[in-house]
């Protein structure tokens, strides 16, 4: 197949790209470099069956000139990131809705296939365990600006079914924290990256609130396993939930990859106000019920944490 992935050099798209290569498809990579890295792909240049356009999703002309060469596109590129949420929402809101709107307008036309990447944040502070499809969305008040990437993505999915029921072939994936290789490990980056930049520097590993809140890790092959899976046509006008079904605490986590890195830092607690500035509200806990994605894609997350994590520390080991 001809196919297209925005934001294709960030974390969860270059492992995609390079998957979807080793399928025998031709790809177009498009990504603005804003968290994605070309190095992340220097591997595949000699690949005569990909292509890496550096450009943006909101430059509508640049993304037409790609949807009309291919059969799917894999829509990644996005703002994401707690701390850009609070720091600089219209950056999110823009930044998540005007290039979803474009991909999914240049789509129909061609009957193009959409996949889109969206989020377990989607169900909000939802305290009813495990999330299932169709689990309601539970927010706080607009003027809290914590609200607005999953706002900005709820807003996208409705998208994604308003073009289904036009008759668009569109898939809604929503990815339950992933981690692995090449995930941004700055201060925006997710919270596995970050404590082993940490623990393998050797500096406080710093836990949010009292660290008891729960998320499902789930290792990238995993996202990417269940990412294809979605260009199986029973995958079209729905969403699923893409993780794994382990829960585990922040403060078990810290202390896993303290032991697993073989590291001597401390585990410090940091309050969300510190963390993240006043009137933030974290999830207590998140996991997703893999009922349909399994039943209905065969999708099954295989790495464990412990393997997951070994992965991911010996890869940032040699890099940082
Ligand atoms: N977290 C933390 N320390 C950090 C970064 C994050 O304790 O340096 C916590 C955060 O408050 C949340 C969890 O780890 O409870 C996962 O955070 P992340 O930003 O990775 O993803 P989220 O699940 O919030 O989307």
């Amino acid at each position: 197949m001809k196919v297209a992935v925005t934001g294709g050099a960030g974390f969860i798209g270059s492992h995609l790209v390079e998957r979807l290569l080793e399928a025998g498809h031709t790809v177009w990579t498009l990504d603005d470099f804003s968290t994605g890295r070309p190095e992340f792909l220097s591997h595949l240049q000699a690949n005569k069956r990909h292509t890496l356009i550096q450009g943006s999703v909101t430059d509508r002309r640049t993304l037409k000139k790609l949807m009309d060469r291919v059969d799917v596109v894999f829509h990644l590129a996005a703002v994401l990131g707690v701390k850009n949420t609070v720091e600089d929402p219209l950056k999110v809101i823009e930044g998540n809705i005007d290039g979803t709107r474009n991909v999914l307008e240049l789509a129909y036309p061609r009957h193009t296939k959409v996949i889109f990447s969206s989020t377990s944040e989607i169900y909000g502070k939802n305290k009813v365990l495990p999330f299932h499809e169709m689990s309601d969305r539970f927010y706080g008040a607009p003027s809290v600006h914590r609200w607005c990437y999953a706002t900005a993505k709820s807003l996208d999915e409705h998208m994604c079914f308003a073009y289904a029921a036009k008759g668009l072939p569109v898939t809604v994936l929503r990815y339950f924290n992933a981690y692995g290789p090449r995930q941004t490990n700055s201060q925006y980056g997710g919270v596995v990256a970050r404590f082993i930049k940490a623990a393998l520097k050797g500096e406080p590993l710093e836990v949010y609130g009292d660290g008891a809140q729960t998320r499902c890790f789930t290792y990238v092959d995993d996202t990417v396993n269940g990412t294809l899976a979605a260009l199986h046509e029973k995958a079209n006008g729905l969403a699923f939930n893409i993780g794994s079904n382990c829960p585990i605490t922040i403060w078990e986590l810290a202390q896993l990859i303290i032991r697993l890195s073989g590291s001597t830092s401390p585990i410090l607690l940091k309050s969300y106000a510190e963390a993240y500035g006043s009137g933030y509200e974290d999830m207590p806990g998140r996991e997703p019920d893999l009922t349909r994605s399994e039943s209905l894609l065969g999708y099954k997350p295989s790495v464990n944490l412990e393997e997951g994590l070994h992965k991911t520390i010996e890869w940032y080991r040699n890099r940082l």
